[in-house]
């Protein structure tokens, strides 16, 4: 191990200071395309240090409550321009941290700029109804209220992204922020909550505690906090929401995937395959929409497997830094281990290991965590590589004989986030649009690529039916309060009196 003297130490950020954990202990970040380069050092924090940020969040509650939205929103716009401006340097630093390449972590930097710039416009609307009273000399409306202090539990794979999805919306609506990170990328969430601070959003309105699971539990449970917002896998997500339950917090969960592309006998098959490699490999499979199950009809199979196969063997795996790396390594030495797992059970389970299956770790791949892009065909829909998050480049293609089928194969998993379809029946189109049970589809695009100005989550085990993102992120940080003023000067009974 190659231990820098010149490593810098990360703190927390609690009521607009920047502190050190109680616990006096900090955790490394490492970089997964060589585990030799120690990122920065991060508080291992406590519950003590998150008590103290839930605190400050409650004293500058009171005060940025009332803070105009407009005004509130003046901030966003101005966190979003400097964002712009660190663009590159926050991207860099993403990259260095989780390994996702270059082109990857600028559209994920970018992904807070649209967020942050969206949630923005919310400060001038965040619109209620008004509606006609059924009694004479009476009004009545609907207007959003903030929550109060919200606690917000973030993953490794979308290290800015995901954070500014739940702080823009969360501010914009008048709540105050305690984030954690997790512990694989703090230093993006550093990035970004410090850009919040240079542009002047007030001392306790966002707070950020690293740490790990001590941390977030606390954060769950606490009772001052009104919302959690978690997005992370399936199994931290149950006992997230099992946490909160008893103090009837707003709980708000986005968890894991198992996503479909679907390949019909009329696909154009060139798109489909560059589709599927996108959405298979992309981030190293490491996205919650990752197209981890290809559904191929029987007649386009063979062709279709064998060209994917090809292109998925040529793509250029290494170090994200480089522009010409076509896919990084997995995030740590425990998702490349859960990888390899992945693989010995696709092979025990029958299926035919089409490309790839081994761990890359000669020559420039020695000190990461780098796997080969990998395929398996005659996958069966119960296989376990066919059902199970693997969070990896491993993709397993299925075959079918009709539309009906593959949407059963589709329907039949777990999860429920996202699914595509490729064919130029439009017919076929909109009855897989209609009938996959999904929160997010596309006809003719692969799995990936949300854009932030709709709904974006799943359904079964993949969220609780709230939305991140779009205008339905507010139901998530804000809950109506519905109004009425009778201005008649006499006592008027709903429903009895006419
Ligand atoms: P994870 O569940 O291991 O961790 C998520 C966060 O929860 C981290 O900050 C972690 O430190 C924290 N945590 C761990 N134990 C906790 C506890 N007991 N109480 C409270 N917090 C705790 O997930 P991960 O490995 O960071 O991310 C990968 C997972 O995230 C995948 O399953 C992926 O599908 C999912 N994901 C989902 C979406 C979505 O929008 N649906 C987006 C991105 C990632």
């Amino acid at each position: 191990m190659d231990e820098d003297a010149t490593v810098q130490t990360y703190q927390n950020y609690i009521g607009g200071e920047w502190v050190s954990s109680v616990s006096g202990r900090t955790f490394e970040n490492r970089n997964p395309a060589n585990d030799d380069e120690v990122i920065g050092l991060f508080q291992d924090s406590t519950t003590s240090d998150v008590e103290a940020a839930l605190a400050a969040a409650a004293r500058a509650y009171d005060t940025w409550r009332l803070t105009p939205a407009p005004k509130r929103a003046e901030l966003l716009l101005a966190a979003a321009a400097r964002l712009v401006q660190h663009k590159e340097a926050f991207a860099r630093d993403m990259t260095r941290e989780m390994g996702k390449v270059l082109e990857e972590t600028r559209g994920d930097v970018q992904e807070a700029i649209d967020m942050t710039q969206f949630m923005a416009g919310e400060g001038r609307r965040q619109y209620g109804q008004t509606v006609p009273s059924e009694l004479r000399d009476k009004f009545a409306m609907s207007v959003r209220q903030p929550l109060g202090v919200c606690s917000m539990i973030t993953p490794w794979n979308f290290p800015m992204a995901i954070p500014s999805w739940k702080i823009a919306p969360a501010l914009v609506c008048g709540n105050t922020v305690v984030l954690k990170p997790a512990t694989l990328t703090p230093l993006s969430a550093v990035n970004f909550v410090k850009v919040l601070e240079d542009v002047g959003i007030p001392p306790g309105v966002v707070n950020l505690v690293t740490g790990g699971a001590e941390v977030g539990t606390r954060m769950a449970t606490h009772d001052v906090v009104k919302v959690v917002s978690f997005t992370g896998s399936t199994v931290v997500g149950r006992l997230v929401n099992q946490n909160a339950a008893p103090g009837f917090k707003k709980v708000h969960l986005e968890m894991g995937g198992k996503n479909v592309i679907v390949v019909m006998d009329d696909a154009q098959l060139e798109l489909a395959v560059e589709g599927c490699l996108w959405g298979g490999f992309g981030t190293t499979g490491q996205r919650c929409t990752a197209a981890s199950r290809v559904v191929v009809h029987e007649k386009v199979y063979d062709v279709f497997l064998r060209e994917f196969a090809a292109r998925a063997k040529a793509l250029r795996v290494g170090n994200g830094l480089d522009e010409q790396t076509q896919m990084g390594p997995s995030v740590s030495e425990s998702q490349l281990q859960t990888v390899m797992k992945y693989v010995e059970i696709g092979r025990a389970e029958g299926a035919t290991l089409v490309t790839g299956g081994h761990r890359l770790d000669t020559g420039a791949y020695a000190r990461g965590w780098f796997h080969e892009p990998t395929i398996f065909g005659d996958v069966a829909p119960g296989m376990r590589i066919a059902q199970e998050e693997i969070f990896g480049p491993v993709v397993s293609v299925m075959r079918c004989r009709s539309l009906d089928e593959a949407i059963a194969i589709g329907n039949g998993v777990a999860y429920g986030l996202s699914a595509s379809i490729y064919t130029r029946d439009i017919n076929k189109a909109f009855t897989a649009m209609r009938d996959m049970y999904t929160g997010i589809f596309y006809v003719n695009a692969p799995t990936i690529g949300a854009e932030v100005h709709l709904p974006f989550g799943g359904t079964k085990a993949t969220g609780n039916g709230h939305r991140e993102a779009g205008t339905a992120a507010l139901d998530v940080f804000s809950e109506w309060k519905s109004i009425y003023v009778d201005f008649s000067g006499r006592l008027q009974r709903a429903q009895i009196d006419t």
